[in-house]
């Protein structure tokens, strides 16, 4: 990975028996040991919960609606506007600059909510980090850390744009990733408290 990056990463790829985490080079020369184990609780944590098959469906769902808008918004605008294009079909081959220009503007479209969903995975995995590895082998600091460096090294901003945020973050934002952290540590401190009343 340091070919072709300084940013840290870390995957699981694959499915069934070809299910693997990988760890960049870049993460295990960067990282301290418990960073490193909090890191691949996460990517546990993908697979465990079955993200990757969930990721999948969700692909496949968003292709078909994908495939079904496509095909609408062609069909109409060839009517529409045949005299202006030129052509009358999208069986001629002079379609395709139009085909993709709609593919664009779609996937455009699709990546707010991809984006989303992903986030929305990636917390789930963090959720599952936090509660495998912190605090019996992985401090809360370390946990908090480990973000930090991750979006460091990604040169990502904490706190983007909400706007932003929304359009293009695949991920939760450094800044609720850290929080997290410290809202689970919280949250526990709450119920054990509740827990020692009599
Ligand atoms: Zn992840």
């Amino acid at each position: 990975m340091s070919r072709q990056t300084r940013a840290a990463n870390a995957f699981v790829t694959g499915l069934g028996p070809t299910a693997t985490i990988a760890l960049g080079d870049t993460l295990l020369e960067n990282f301290s040991e418990e960073e490193t184990l909090f890191v691949m609780a996460h990517e546990m944590g993908h697979y465990v919960r079955h993200h990757l098959w969930i990721g999948l469906a969700v692909a496949a769902i968003m292709t078909a609606i994908g495939a079904f808008l496509l095909q609408r918004i062609l069909d109409r605008l060839v009517i529409r506007y045949s005299a202006r294009l030129g052509y009358g079909a999208l069986a001629d081959i002079a379609s395709l600059p139009l085909i993709l220009f709609v593919v664009g503007v779609l996937s455009l479209a699709g990546e707010p909510i991809s984006n989303a969903i992903s986030r929305t995975i990636e917390t789930d995995a963090d959720r599952f980090a936090l509660q495998l590895t912190v605090p019996a082998d992985v401090s809360p600091e370390a946990a908090a850390s480990t973000f930090e460096r991750l979006g460091q090294l990604a040169l990502s901003d904490p706190n983007p744009n909400p706007v932003a945020r929304f359009l293009f973050w695949s991920h939760p934002t450094l800044d609720e990733r850290v929080a997290l952290v410290w809202q689970t540590m919280a949250d526990r401190k709450h119920t054990e408290a509740r827990s020692d009343l009599p």
